[in-house]
C-alpha cells in the first residue's frame, strides 16, 4: 500500500500516520522529521533547511526531492509506505510522479485532513512532539498519558521551535499558495479522498481506516 497524508500543517498527518504504520506495517516518511534529524546531526543540508523552516517558509525542492529519492530506495519502502508532508509544491508531486514510474509502483490513495485555519493555530500552540520517535501529542486534545513523556518510547516530549503563532501563519500562507493546488492534481489522479480531521483522533482514524478497505 503507497499511501500519502495530505493536509494544512497541524491537520494531524503525523498523530493518524502512527495508525497506519501499526495497520499496514509500512513506514511513514516525514519530510519534516527527516529535516529536523538533520538540523540535530548538524549536516550542511540541516544547517542549510533550518533557515528556512524557522521562519516558517518551504524547502528548497532539490532538498526535497534528494531526500525522497534516497529514502523511497531503502529496503523497508519495498511493501509500501506513507508519505506525510510530502509532496509540498507541484515540482515536488511532479518529480515524485516520475520516481514511482521509474519503480514501477503507483500511488493507491491521498488521504486529505481537512481542518480549517481558525483550529491550526490551537492545535499547532499546543502540540508536543517526542525528542527521539517524533509522536505528536497536544497538551488539550490528545494527551500523553504520563506528562511530558511519550507513549509509545518513553521519551521525552519537546515543543518544536517552529510551533509558535509567528510561524504558523506563515507556514498556512506556504499551504494555501504552494501545496492547495497539489488537491488538483491528485483529484485528476482518482486518488484523492477527503475527510474531516475535525472529529475527534479516534473518529478520524475510523474514518480512514474505512476509506481504505
Ligand atoms: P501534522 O502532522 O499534520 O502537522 P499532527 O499530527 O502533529 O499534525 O497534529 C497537530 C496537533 O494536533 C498535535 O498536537 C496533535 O496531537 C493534535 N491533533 C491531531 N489530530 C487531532 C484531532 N483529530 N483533534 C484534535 N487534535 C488533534
Ligand atoms: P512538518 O514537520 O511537516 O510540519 O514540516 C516542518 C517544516 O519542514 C516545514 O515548515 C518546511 O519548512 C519543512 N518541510 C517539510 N517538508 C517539506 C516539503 N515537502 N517541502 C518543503 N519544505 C518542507
Amino acid at each position: 500500500m503507497n499511501l500519502m497524508l495530505f493536509g494544512a500543517p497541524g491537520a494531524g498527518k503525523g498523530t493518524q500516520a502512527k495508525f497506519l504504520i501499526e495497520k499496514y506495517n509500512i513506514p511513514q516518511i516525514s519530510t519534516g522529521d527527516i529535516l529536523r534529524a538533520a538540523i540535530t546531526d548538524k549536516t550542511d543540508m540541516g544547517m542549510e533547511a533550518k533557515k528556512f523552516m524557522d521562519e516558517g517558509k518551504l524547502v528548497p525542492d532539490s532538498t526535497i526531492i534528494g531526500i525522497i529519492k534516497d529514502r523511497l530506495a531503502e529496503t523497508d519502502c519495498k511493501n509500501g509506505f506513507i508519505l506525510d508532508g510530502f509532496p509540498r509544491t507541484l515540482a515536488q508531486a511532479e518529480a515524485l510522479s516520475e520516481l514511482m514510474k521509474n519503480m514501477n509502483i503507483n500511488l493507491d490513495k491521498v488521504i486529505s485532513l481537512n481542518v480549517p485555519d481558525e483550529l491550526i493555530v490551537g492545535r499547532i500552540t499546543g502540540r508536543r512532539v517526542c525528542s527521539k520517535c517524533g509522536a505528536s501529542f497536544h497538551v488539550e486534545f490528545n494527551p500523553s498519558k504520563e506528562e511530558n513523556v511519550c507513549d509509545y518510547c518513553a521519551s521525552e516530549l519537546i515543543i518544536r521551535k517552529d510551533d509558535n503563532a509567528q510561524t504558523v501563519k506563515s507556514r498556512l500562507d506556504a499551504y494555501h499558495t504552494q501545496t492547495a493546488p497539489l488537491i488538483d492534481f491528485y483529484t485528476k489522479m482518482g486518488v484523492f479522498i477527503e475527510l474531516d480531521g475535525t472529529k475527534d483522533v479516534s473518529e478520524v482514524t475510523k474514518d480512514m481506516i474505512n476509506a481504505l478497505s
